[in-house]
């Protein structure tokens, strides 16, 4: 059975997604440095099928380890696994960036370094890309900004070389979204209001949101996108200040 390759599988939007393609009938590669096997369950209790992996995106041996063991030809890649420090330019240390870029940019490439051959091997196949309004705009924090801007640049890059090997390439800019990177900024209610103030459709988006944009761009439905980049944010981006 073709398989999906999922990061950041264990939480969020890269579990949303592992739910929706294991419904698409992909087997799942559940890919985190965290424990997967929550999601792993879940699809399971759906009938669709799923192995787990504890990875660190970063590793590239430990990935090319787990590429090696796929449950099936990798049709398609959703790179998800990403951290952020809320921390102003000049209160990051250089420690700190360099973890920051290398979990969410650095870690994309070591997937799609690995993902592709055996992609191109199975006939092609779609990639997506979790980027994030915050590669748009300036409104983020300067590690995960930059790092965000630079997976749609990539993303934007790798069209024409990939399309050659038949597969598509795009990414996704979720707007703010309830998962575990945000948990503890949303529970906190002066935040969170002010930030449903921006949003114009008035709420915050939930990891299904993304995932059906992802399984969108996945499938065959998109069979003309590549190189392009969706915007999820609820129309937060769209306006300079909605300030309702
Ligand atoms: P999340 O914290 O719920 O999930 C992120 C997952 O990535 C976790 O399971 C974590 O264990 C995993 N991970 C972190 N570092 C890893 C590593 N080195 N190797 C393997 N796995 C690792 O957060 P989420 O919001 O679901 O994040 C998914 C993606 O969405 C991220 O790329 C994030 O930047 C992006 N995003 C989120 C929002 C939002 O508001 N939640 C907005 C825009 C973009």
């Amino acid at each position: 059975m073709d398989c999906a390759v999922v990061t950041g599988a264990a939480s969020g939007i890269g579990r949303a997604c592992a739910l929706r393609l294991a419904e698409s009938g992909f087997t799942v590669a559940l890919l985190d440095v965290g424990d997967a096997g929550e999601t792993r369950r879940l699809v399971e209790e759906r009938g669709g099928t799923a192995a787990g992996f504890a990875v660190d995106v970063t590793d590239e041996a430990a990935v090319a380890g787990v590429v090696g063991r796929l449950p099936g030809p990798p049709r398609v890649l959703v790179n998800a696994a990403g951290i952020i420090i809320r921390k102003k330019l000049l209160e990051t240390s250089v420690q700190e960036w360099r973890r920051v870029v290398d979990v969410n940019l650095t870690g994309y490439f070591v997937l799609l370094r690995q993902v592709i051959p055996a992609m191109a091997a199975a006939g092609g196949g779609s990639i997506v890309q979790i980027a994030s309004i915050a590669g748009h705009t300036g409104y983020g924090f300067s590690s995960y900004t930059a790092a965000k801007g630079g997976v749609l640049a990539l993303t934007r890059q790798l069209a024409a070389e990939l399309a050659e090997q038949g597969i598509r390439i795009n990414s996704v800019s979720p707007g703010v979204v309830h998962s575990g990177l945000n948990r503890d900024t949303l529970g906190n209610e002066v935040i969170r209001s002010a930030t449903v103030g921006n949003i114009p459709l008035g709420r915050i988006g939930e990891p299904d949101d993304i995932a059906k944009v992802v399984a969108f761009l996945a499938g065959p439905d998109a069979a003309f996108v590549t190189g392009a980049d969706l915007v999820a944010d609820g129309g937060m981006i769209s306006t300079i200040h909605w300030g309702k």
